[in-house]
This record gives C-alpha cells, sequence and structure tokens, in this order.
C-alpha cells in the first residue's frame, strides 16, 4: 500500500475524517442505513431488475452514502432506486414518506446501536494521534456526523486533538456536505495551516474527491477492508496515497516512530 506522490514540502497539519479513520463505526453506520432502507424497499417503484434489491451496506454504502450528510447520502440512495421522495421536514418521524423520514430512521437505528456501545476507537488511532503530536503535527477531526464529537469524547481520543468540526458545526455554518471540501477548509481554519500545508485522511471515496478539490497538500486514502479491495477506487479518485492502517500513513510521511 506503500509509494505515496511526492509532496513539494513539509506537512505541517493533519485533517482526519472520523467514521471509518479513527473511528470504527462505519460499519454500525451502514448497517443502520440498511435497517432504514430495506424498510422502504419492500415494495419497489420501478419495474427495473434489482430495483426492490435490498441495500448493499458494502458497495452501496460506499457509493452513495459514505461521508455525506445523513439527508444527501439517504437522497443518493434512493434516487439511484427510481425512488423520488419529498424532501419532508427535519421533525418527521421514522418512515418512508419523505427523504427526512428515512434519515430519521436511520438516526433511530444508529442510536440504538450507540447506547449497545457499539462504537469503538480503531487500536493505531490513539498511537497515531500519539505520536503526531510528538511529532508536534496537530490534528482535527472531522466528521459529517453530529455524534462525531461525543464519540471522539467518550473513547478518549479528543485529547489528542487540536479540534473537532462536526454535523453540529456543518449545521450552524451551513456548510456544504462533502465532496464540497467546505467541512475539511473550515477545518485547515481552526489549525492555521494553508491546505496546500495539510494533509487531508479520508476513507469515503467523497471525502478523497473533497480534499482533492480544496487543493490540500497531501490527500490520504485510508482502506481498512480485509482484503484491500477499497484501495484501487481510492487511488482513482485522487489519493496520493493509500495506507491500511495510520501508524503505516505516520511512518511513510513523518518517518520511523521514535
Ligand atoms: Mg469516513
Amino acid at each position: 500500500m506503500n509509494g505515496g506522490r511526492d509532496r513539494s514540502g513539509p506537512l505541517r497539519g493533519v485533517v482526519l475524517d472520523t467514521d471509518g479513520v479513527l473511528l470504527d463505526s462505519a460499519v454500525v453506520h451502514a448497517a443502520a442505513w440498511k435497517t432504514a432502507f430495506d424498510a422502504c424497499l419492500a415494495e419497489p417503484a420501478s419495474d427495473e431488475p434489482g430495483a426492490g434489491a435490498p441495500f448493499d451496506a458494502d458497495a452501496e454504502y460506499r457509493r452513495y452514502v459514505d461521508g455525506r450528510s445523513r439527508y444527501d447520502g439517504a437522497e443518493a440512495f434512493l434516487t439511484s432506486r427510481g425512488i423520488r421522495l419529498p424532501p419532508g421536514s427535519p421533525d418527521d418521524p421514522p418512515g418512508c414518506g419523505t427523504v427526512r423520514a428515512v434519515a430519521a430512521r436511520k438516526e433511530a437505528a444508529f442510536r440504538d446501536a450507540l447506547a449497545a456501545g457499539a462504537v469503538v476507537a480503531f487500536p493505531d488511532a490513539e498511537e497515531a494521534l500519539a505520536a503526531l503530536r510528538t511529532r508536534d503535527v496537530p490534528c482535527v477531526a472531522v466528521s459529517a456526523s453530529r455524534h462525531a464529537r461525543t464519540l471522539l469524547a467518550d473513547t478518549g481520543l479528543d485529547r489528542f486533538l487540536a479540534g473537532v468540526v462536526d454535523g453540529e458545526d456543518t449545521a450552524r455554518l451551513a456548510l456544504p456536505g462533502k465532496p464540497d471540501p467546505a467541512l475539511f477548509l473550515h477545518a485547515a481554519d481552526r489549525l492555521a495551516t494553508g491546505p496546500g500545508d495539510t494533509a487531508v485522511v479520508e476513507d469515503a471515496l467523497a471525502g478523497v474527491r473533497a480534499g482533492r478539490r480544496g487543493g490540500f497538500g497531501y490527500v490520504v486514502g485510508v482502506d481498512r477492508s480485509p482484503d484491500g479491495s477499497g484501495s484501487a477506487a481510492l487511488r482513482q479518485e485522487g489519493a496520493d496515497l493509500v495506507v491500511c492502517d495510520l501508524m503505516t500513513l505516520v511512518r511513510e510521511v513523518w518517518g520511523e516512530v521514535r
């Protein structure tokens, strides 16, 4: 997985995605989406082959949902199946009648999983953040999810971070979601490093695209799949380097851990 593209200068800061990079939560999000979508796919919207097939929590999660806001992700997947729903309103109860109702069902399923303690940090995350702090490289964690700040605190990772930008901030500041780079650029502002001197670390295709669009100095894809099956797509989106864990990234870019 090594052999990244050369950089022109040193990297002064790192913006890390949260779900799937720091927290082992992408699979929990994907399962919650499956609960929400499959409930609405019982009656196919068209005669197209596969229109009523269950949500693929791996391939379709990566293609349509991963890295996007709840609303954008729900709309992108439903549209791919020919299902066009009215937007609805933020207080719609869980259901299938509006995009926000589908998103609300996902949120309810995800909260159930959180209450059951389903989300933990990846074992390499704390080690890598500590190693970067030793090297005086500040890190900010970003997420489209409103749960990220709480989860980063619960797992203890927040003590290694210079800041967190999550779904609460994107809503308050009306920042567009990935693949728009606004979230990452806001995080780079928090670090006071220009995007050209900052690395973006992402597991989602939409996030790698956002890093490239934002003009970041180094875009790193994280492929935690056991067989490395996600690496080619991350490179295709423009990742300079793809790694299977965060300590590989630290060693590749900043040298051996002392
Ligand atoms: Mg992610």
